[in-house]
């Protein structure tokens, strides 16, 4: 974008990304609707709490995070993630990497930048433990199951012996999340628990997910 299309765009064509009003940044309704939480889930053992909940106007808030590269929200989403994260000591903040392809096509990592942020505000260091080299199918063409099955795998991490809290926008079947967290355990590190910005009701249980740690045995570590 050209410097003078970026100013027009931010002087003349601003709008609250969760509704449209115009204003610079979110509006106060929206701001406020990022934090309904906390809400918590427990995925097979592993604790993920998030700000709120994931309908509207957050979805539109997100997806305007991640695809029209709203970089200025980044600063209000780990704001309402640093309310609901609990003190974790001796804790570093790893950000669960989108799929390569994804962050090249919009040239954004968005969930780095959330990490970044929430790491400035709750002091917590922020560290690259996880790689995600990419998604063979896209996650919305598969089945929930088959989705789980994708997610095995892809991811990979390094390190060792650090105590990890996770950092991702939106858990919906969790699938992701515990796939991250299973990569980082199998390379010897703890996984506190797991922050976002949204959490899906969609889904309260996960009763077809395998169980994190007969996953692990299975894997062979
Ligand atoms: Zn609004």
């Amino acid at each position: 974008m050209r410097f003078v299309d970026a100013l027009a765009d931010l002087f003349l064509g601003a709008e609250c990304t969760g509704c449209g009003e115009p204003v610079l940044g979110l509006c106060p309704a929206c701001r406020a609707s990022l934090g309904l939480g906390p809400l918590e889930r427990d995925l097979s053992g592993l604790r993920v709490v998030s700000a709120t909940s994931y309908q509207p106007p957050v979805t539109a808030i997100v997806k305007g995070f991640k695809d029209a590269q709203a970089w200025g929200l980044a600063a209000p989403l780990a704001e309402a993630m640093s309310h609901v994260l609990p003190a974790v000591a001796d804790a570093v903040l790893v950000a669960v990497p989108s799929p390569g392809a994804s962050v090249r096509s919009r040239g954004f990592d968005h969930t780095r930048a959330l990490a970044l942020h929430l790491g400035r505000l709750s002091s917590m260091p922020v560290r690259r433990l996880l790689r995600r080299p990419g998604v063979r199918v896209d996650q919305t063409e598969l089945h929930r199951a088959d989705r789980w099955a994708n997610q095995l795998g892809r991811f990979s991490a390094r390190g060792s012996g650090q105590q990890v809290v996770l950092v991702d926008d939106v858990v919906t079947t969790g699938a992701t999340l515990v796939a991250a967290a299973g990569a980082l355990e199998a390379v010897g590190h703890r996984v506190a628990l797991a922050v976002t910005v949204a959490s899906s009701q969609l889904w309260t249980t996960t009763p077809d997910m395998p169980d994190r740690k007969a996953d692990r045995v299975a894997d062979g570590g």
